[in-house]
């Protein structure tokens, strides 16, 4: 078996694509040590600096003192304390839907939404970048699952055109992208909803607490909220603690409750991240400069990489992408960034199309001014090094 995983590696080793683990010894704030060594961090999913606040880590605490640091079974077991609840309840509130569920992670919604929904007989029409527990969820599920094109309308319609039968029918898609920040085409996946009589599901893992209202997400940005069936969202993003959710109709809700096997056989959220989360939500709301300065930064970034010429895909969201091209390339990038002090990980193939190897840069809140014209002057410094600008 061994000589198996040897050979293999080998390959992988071959196409410039291992993956190793990096090794943090602070948590994400936008100064980190790693392998023992100071980094700027340009690639962390704390986009609003609230996974290392003060205020979650003292509720995370009170959590802990009051329920455990385990929550001992799965929620339908002896899993499902009052706080589970309201965080659900505190959920729903904050995306204006009905109920909302609440399930380990992210990851474990979309598998759960998917799979127990969308039953042999019924079609799933998948954006072609959606993120991989989309894609582990469409193929658990016994649908059909129809892939189309990035964003492409066009391509959407024809293939809701050309399936027929009598099954439901689900357009899924991510509200934010996560590799290249770019915002789902909504309001167009809404009306071939209507026309084609299909449900509508978003993740929003990388919208919620950065787009619309309040940081309400991807479908109050385009002031769609209505139109959607099932938002699933991640507690361990903007929100700073770990979990994920779907936010839906009570119906729904309790349909899942029944069906959904990564919630039913999951041992239930812990105290600390629920707590977290749930004073995360609350100074979401409650603090929306942390917003605003979030988008500012990342508007700031963008602009400046631009004016220097680098091919920068266009957006608004924290996620910049730095086209690179070639695996090797992009690797020896993001080297020569880390040999400066700065961490942006290279993103190569399987994870984006071959020949669009990229820095994937994310933005948080609480960089300051001079962080980020350190990093827009190394990357101008090392991209005339390579010859890339
Ligand atoms: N969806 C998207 C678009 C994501 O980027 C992620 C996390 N990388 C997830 C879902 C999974 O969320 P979690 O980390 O909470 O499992």
């Amino acid at each position: 078996m061994n000589d198996r995983f040897r050979r293999e590696l080998q390959v992988i080793e071959e196409q410039g694509l291992t993956r190793k683990l990096r090794l943090f010894s602070t948590g994400n704030e936008s100064e980190v040590v790693m392998n023992g060594k100071k980094f700027l961090l340009f690639s962390s999913n704390n986009y609003l600096g609230l996974a290392t606040d003060s205020r979650l880590k003292k509720k995370a605490t009170e959590g802990i003192s009051k329920y455990g640091t385990g929550a001992g079974g799965s929620r339908l077991t002896t899993g499902n304390f009052d706080i589970h609840e309201q965080l659900e309840s505190e959920i729903a509130d904050f995306k204006k839907t009905e109920a909302a569920i609440v399930f380990s992670s992210g990851y474990l919604a979309n598998v759960g939404v998917i799979s127990s929904v969308m039953k042999a007989g019924d079609t799933i029409f998948s954006d072609a970048w959606n993120h991989a527990s989309i894609i582990d969820g469409c193929r658990l599920s016994k649908a059909k699952t129809i892939v189309y094109e990035h964003a492409d309308m066009v391509d959407l319609e024809r293939k809701l055109r050309q399936s027929h039968g009598d099954g439901m029918k689900l357009i899924v898609t991510d509200g934010v992208f996560s590799m290249d920040g770019d915002i789902a085409p909504l309001p167009k996946i809404v009306e071939l909803a209507k026309e084609y009589k299909a449900y509508i599901m978003i993740d929003d893992a990388h919208a919620t607490g950065v787009l619309g209202n309040d940081g309400r997400g991807t479908a109050d940005y385009f002031g769609l909220k209505e139109e959607i069936d099932f938002t699933v969202g991640t507690l361990s993003k903007a929100i700073g603690a770990e979990g994920g959710f779907v936010s839906t109709s009570s119906i729904a809700k309790n349909y899942l409750l029944n069906n959904a096997r990564s919630f039913i056989f999951q041992t239930a959220l812990s105290p600390s991240a629920i707590e977290a989360a749930r004073e995360g939500i609350s100074i979401i709301q409650n603090e929306p400069e942390r917003r605003k300065q979030l988008l500012k930064n990342a508007q700031y970034l963008r602009l400046k990489l631009e004016e220097s010429g680098f091919v920068i895909k266009e957006g608004e969201t924290p996620i910049i992408s730095l086209i690179i091209g070639g695996s090797h390339e992009a690797m020896q990038f993001s080297a020569k960034l880390m040999d400066e002090g700065v961490f942006i990980p290279a993103i190569r193939p399987p994870t984006v199309p071959k020949g669009s190897s990229r820095l994937r840069i994310t933005v948080m809140a609480t960089h300051t001014i001079e962080q980020l014209d350190m990093v827009i002057s190394k990357i101008k410094k090392i991209g005339k090094e390579m010859g890339i600008v």
